[in-house]
């Protein structure tokens, strides 16, 4: 199979209009739309809106690399395309954040499974939060859209042994083992999704959308952060974006006005909501940054006589829905994937040290790890976690962990370990501060029940953030409405995952692609009496 070509080799050559922050911007821009972001949201609405002929600016903080500069290592990828270099954690320090911070957003570093929004979300919107524009049929045509443009298709090639093992231990135990949809084209299964595609394979928003915006005539400004947005009277007047360096420092004080007839907000859950709270926008039911939402992980590893090298192949093929749909008002639910074997992360997450770490990464090449994504939000008790800034007006994520989302971490790891063990696993380790490798299920099943459910003795992770600007039908409930604007300034709109009043439970980039799709071609008609479509 050969390389699919890297489209920015052939656009820079062809004229596009691209500007690296740190070499010099210029003092003023303009422009019908400037959107903040790169990524999920932000790629799909630089598509519609260039196509429907408005000029657009795109604004991305982190670095343009493309398939050249992946080379399927964790030490470069996460430094250059990962928020705080892949460091992001709760303000506690009790969950690790995974967020992409580079032209594509985290679409260039995510694992490329793809889901539409679970019915039952979509219910609990309608019913809690009035989104009676978002049913399960009306959103039925974008989701159908994005699988189209995305090339969005169930995983046809046998699953890796890592995956593997999920399906044989889950069916050994009478539950269904599902295949999971992927937004890849010719991919050559090496399964370094997380570290960028070195083979242009999965269709990023680097890829798609921001070429095909580039090519009808966006402008893009990298290493170029938005520090705020300037309003008065309920409307944006303008953003004030800075130069900065891949570490993130400013590069000057020198700033770059962008001054926009519409502003769309696309810098993802977390900083969508610090740049409207950098920007002191009007936030009257003190609803800003609430609500976000990480899906909580906790993952369980076992140890197998054959080799199981979970870091090659696709990196999740195989899903099992069978804890996942639990009564809203009952336990927290669960979805159960695999959790591909990248070394460093692995050796980061999977806890001990000395020789006892030094035995588990020894026993890599024979692990499989299961993970579990909490499904929060749902509940009175999992209210999600609150954005605050820091002094220098850097995001914080407080995410209080309550008893009940704690339990869930219990029950999951329970789940993981019973599959694991009939799939003919040698030894589970949960990954617990004070677990030990578990020789049979009854040893598990014992040892499990008795861990101390507490923050920091849990090993959790995310790489789903979802929240903080939820959309509700009116404004004591949300901060932006139905078609996507903020409830109190008329030009400024939102296009990421923060929209979500809860989290998806399910992961949530075709949840991104179809809502924002839907929200761009309202705005284009807004904007341009236009009717725009995706394909
Ligand atoms: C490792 C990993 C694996 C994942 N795997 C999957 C998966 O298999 N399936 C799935 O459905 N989802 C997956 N996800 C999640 C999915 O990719 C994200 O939910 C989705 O991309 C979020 O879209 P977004 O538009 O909200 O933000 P992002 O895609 O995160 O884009 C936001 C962009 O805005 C930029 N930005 C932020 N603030 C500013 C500012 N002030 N100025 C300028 N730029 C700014 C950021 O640098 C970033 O590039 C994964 C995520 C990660 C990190
Ligand atoms: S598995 Fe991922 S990194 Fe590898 S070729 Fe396919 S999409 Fe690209």
């Amino acid at each position: 199979m050969s390389k699919l070509p890297d489209p920015f080799l052939a656009g820079m050559a062809r004229g596009w209009q691209v500007t690296h922050g740190e070499r010099g911007l210029p003092e003023r821009v303009t422009c019908d739309v400037a959107i903040v972001g790169s990524g999920a949201g932000a790629g799909i609405t630089a598509e519609l809106l260039t196509r429907a002929g408005l000029s657009v600016v795109i604004l991305e903080e982190g670095p343009l690399k493309t398939s050249t500069d992946f080379h399927q290592r964790e030490s470069e990828a996460f430094a250059s395309l990962y928020q705080e270099g892949g460091a992001r954690k709760t303000t506690d320090e009790g969950i690790l954040i995974l967020q992409g911070r580079c032209v594509g957003g985290s679409t260039v570093v995510n694992w490329t499974s793809s889901f539409r929004t679970p019915p039952a979300t979509l219910a609990h919107w309608q019913q809690h939060f009035g989104l009676n524009q978002f049913t399960e049929s009306a959103m039925a045509p974008w989701f159908a859209q994005v699988e189209q443009r995305l090339n969005m298709q169930p995983w046809a090639a046998a699953p890796n042994e890592n995956n593997a093992l999920l399906r044989k231990g889950a069916e050994a135990l009478g539950m269904r083992a599902g295949v999971i949809t992927r937004n890849v084209k010719n991919c050559w299964n090496l399964g370094s999704c997380g570290m960028g595609c070195p083979t242009n394979a999965k269709q990023s928003m680097l890829i798609t959308t921001i070429p095909a915006a580039l090519d009808a005539g966006a402008r893009l400004f990298h290493h170029t952060r938005v520090q705020r947005i300037e309003h008065s009277g309920g409307k944006a007047t303008a953003l004030i974006c800075e130069a900065v360096r891949i570490s993130g420092d400013v590069v000057s004080p020198r700033t770059m006005r962008v001054v926009a007839k519409h502003v769309v907000v696309a810098g993802g859950a977390i900083n969508s909501p610090a740049l409207l709270m950098r920007s002191e926008l009007p936030d009257p039911h003190s609803l800003l940054g609430t609500r976000t939402f990480l899906h909580p992980v906790v993952m369980s590893a076992g140890v197998y006589e054959q080799r199981v090298d979970g870091w090659s192949g696709a990196p999740q093929s195989i899903h099992v829905d069978k804890f996942v749909d639990l009564a809203p008002d009952g336990p927290i639910g669960y979805k159960l994937e695999a959790q591909p074997i990248y070394p460093g992360t692995i050796g980061v997450m999977c806890g001990g040290y000395g020789p006892r770490l030094a035995e588990r990464v020894r026993a890599l090449p024979n692990t499989h790890v299961t993970l579990a994504l909490l499904r929060d939000g749902f509940h009175d008790q999992s209210p999600g976690g609150s954005v605050r800034l820091n002094f220098a007006g850097a995001a914080r994520l407080d995410y209080p962990l309550t008893d009940y989302v704690l339990e869930g971490a219990r029950r999951a790891f329970l789940s993981m370990a019973e599959i694991q063990f009939a799939a003919g696993a040698r030894s589970v380790l949960p990954f617990h501060e004070f677990a030990e490798p578990y020789t049979s299920w009854q040893r598990a099943k014992t040892a499990i029940a008795e861990l101390p459910m507490q923050p920091l003795m849990v090993t959790l992770g995310s790489a789903h953030v979802m929240g903080g600007c939820s959309m509700a039908a009116d404004e004591s409930r949300g901060v932006i409405r139905q078609d996507g604007r903020h409830w109190q300034i008329e030009n400024l709109s939102v296009h990421d995952g923060s929209l979500f009043p809860t989290s998806i439970g399910a992961n949530p980039q075709l949840s991104i692609y179809g809502v924002t799709a839907r929200l761009s071609a309202g705005l284009v008609k807004q904007l341009t009496g236009k009717d725009i479509n995706l394909v």
